[in-house]
């Protein structure tokens, strides 16, 4: 298997850099290729910008979307998102490593999504969820958090992880097509103790080499919804 791990801190000595060292790690041990985006090491662009279409079919105003869907078919996107887009045909295994800001992603790793899950690459003509461009891929977040993990049950007060996490691993990795594995939650390293992080690493390391047996999360395929988009009453609980 091929794994792309992206990966967005800044402190190479960070707990999240430590979990990256452990994925690439026991990827490779288990006889896997891995390819790493450091995107604070390679100064990754982060701005979706009129820079990043080396053409332009329209000049005077930019529509984003337009200019992506024929830059990737004339093969004029700037070469650090082909580079990417690269790095994600080939890949069968995409691991997001960050750590949770603003309940969301660091903007670093946001400018990774917007200028490089493009349209017509990604998406776009109708290929969408189950249907959409990285379709046949697995996608899979490792995230760490401030919080400790009882402030993220759905009674908890930062509310439940899994709807704060549900923009990503819906509305970005299964709409582009990838099947999304449950994600690895290393919650409050900061506030644990080394013994304590040590262990968190080593069950990261055991999570990874099983990872061939976890299930993918069960979003709703296209034939779940009728002719409005809506989910049939028969898969609402
Ligand atoms: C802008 C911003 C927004 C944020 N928003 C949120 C939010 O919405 N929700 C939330 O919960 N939190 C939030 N946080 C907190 C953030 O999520 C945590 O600080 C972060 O996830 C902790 O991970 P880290 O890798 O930075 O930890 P670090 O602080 O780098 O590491 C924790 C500890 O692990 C140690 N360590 C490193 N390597 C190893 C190793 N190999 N073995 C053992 N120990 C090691 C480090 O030395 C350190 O003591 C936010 C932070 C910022 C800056």
């Amino acid at each position: 298997m091929k794994v792309l791990i992206v990966y967005a801190h800044e402190e190479p000595n960070s707990f999240n850099g430590a979990l990256k060292n452990t994925a690439i790690r026991t990827f490779e041990e288990g006889g896997h290729k891995v390819l790493v985006s450091d995107l604070y090491r390679m100064k990754f662009k982060a701005v979706a910008d009129g820079e990043d279409f080396l053409e332009r079919r329209d000049k005077h105003c930019l529509k984003r979307q337009i200019e992506e869907q024929a830059a990737g078919e004339l093969g004029t996107l700037a070469h650090d998102i082909m580079e990417e887009q690269r790095k994600l045909r080939e890949c069968d295994l995409l691991m997001l490593q960050f750590p949770l800001w603003w309940f969301s992603m660091p903007a670093i790793l946001k400018g990774w999504v917007d200028r490089v899950m493009s349209m017509g690459f990604a998406y776009g003509r109708g290929q969408s969820y189950d249907t959409g461009g990285m379709k046949g891929r697995k996608a899979m977040l490792s995230i760490t958090t401030g919080g400790p993990d009882f402030t993220y049950s759905p009674l908890g007060r930062n509310g439940d992880i899994e709807q704060i996490l549900f923009p990503i691993q819906h509305g970005i990795l299964y709409f582009c097509g990838f099947e999304v594995l449950p994600p690895h939650i290393a919650f409050s390293p900061a506030h644990a103790t080394k013994e304590q992080r040590v262990k968190m690493l080593e069950g990261f390391r055991q999570r990874l080499s099983t990872l061939d047996r976890i299930q993918p999360i069960a979003f709703h395929p296209a034939d779940h919804f009728d002719e409005h988009l809506q989910l049939k009453s028969e898969f609402q609980s």
